[in-house]
């Protein structure tokens, strides 16, 4: 498993490094508590979810009677495996045949690719998948989309630059049926920070898809990068709020030392991240697994 988290090397040092620091204590001083604030700050952790996570640690030291620095890594590790959450899959529809998945996130966030990355891991898991080309507004993400589609041999269904992402849609539900597909993964608009209405264009998409599938949409995915930081997450959270997420992939964990900004995003948008992205390639993406992935950083 060494291996499998090679990813993870940059974010790493943090937490290696916070960890010797607390484990050397067998005293809990003020200078650990700074230092530990220093490090998580500097891992990306956020700082609404570092004070709270200091806080948390802080009163478990006070009822649990810790004496040590061991005690309280022990307790982190606990305290940030319990804010990631379960392990949360994707969700199959239980009545349809179709499983329908939308996909929202900024420009550049790796959203053209994950869902590539996705569509190929479905596949190989043996379900018959379908693409909808929706983030209409942009010539390059259709062709790159469909580019994509070429090289891990899955359809793409897509219609000319500017065209309504409702009726690329409806096409792909009426292709997924006469195809027999049982998972379509709808790309949808790229367009989060302009004034550019999102919310009322994935209502008119979700209307078509109930025509189709009466349980869809199953998933509502936001591609998240996670070199962007912080910043990203104010954004993430206004659409979060509005438009009920059911999960995040967090993209480019590979090329950031700020790998904390996972704890950051499982705490204010209050949804499971689904996926990390992991490289560029089409293999480089895992299902997220909270206890192996802070297991990973300590190691
Ligand atoms: P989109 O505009 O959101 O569709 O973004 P793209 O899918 O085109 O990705 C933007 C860039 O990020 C491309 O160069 C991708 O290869 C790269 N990228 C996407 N995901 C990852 C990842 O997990 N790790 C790394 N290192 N690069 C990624």
């Amino acid at each position: 498993s060494e291996q499998r988290f090679s990813f993870l090397s940059r974010t790493k040092q943090w937490f290696s490094r916070l960890g010797a620091t607390i484990q050397e204590s067998d005293q809990i001083t003020d200078e650990m508590w700074e230092e530990l604030e220093d490090l998580m700050l500097a891992a990306d952790i956020g700082p609404n979810t570092t004070s709270w996570l200091l806080k948390r640690l802080h009163q478990r030291v006070e009822e649990e009677h810790m004496q040590t620095g061991s005690q309280v890594q022990q307790a982190l590790r606990e305290e940030l495996t319990a804010l990631l959450g379960k392990p949360t899959p994707l969700h199959f529809s239980q009545t349809s045949p179709l499983t329908v998945i939308l996909v929202i996130g900024v420009n550049g966030s790796g959203k053209t690719t994950s869902i590539a990355k996705m569509a190929n891991r479905l596949t190989n898991e043996g379900h018959k998948v379908i693409l909808a080309a929706g983030d209409t507004f942009r010539a390059a993400a259709i062709d790159q989309l469909k580019e994509w589609g070429e090289r891990i041999n899955v359809p793409v269904i897509s219609q000319s630059p500017n065209s309504d992402p409702g009726a690329v849609v409806y096409d792909a539900l009426q292709a997924a049926q006469n195809r027999g597909s049982d998972v379509l993964i709808v790309d949808t608009a790229g367009r989060l920070h302009t004034k550019y209405n999102l919310m009322e264009e994935l209502r008119k998409i979700n209307k078509i898809i109930q025509k189709f599938v009466p349980d869809g949409p199953h998933e509502l995915l936001m591609v998240i990068d996670a070199t962007t930081g912080q910043n990203a997450l104010l954004q993430a959270r206004k659409f979060a709020e509005h438009i009920g997420l059911t999960g995040v992939v967090i993209t480019k964990m590979d090329s950031t030392a700020k790998g904390g900004f996972a704890f950051a995003v499982a705490d204010d948008l209050g949804v499971p991240i689904k996926f990390i992205g992991t490289g560029e390639k089409v293999g480089d993406l895992i299902p997220f697994d909270p206890k192996s992935f802070v297991s990973a950083l300590f190691a």
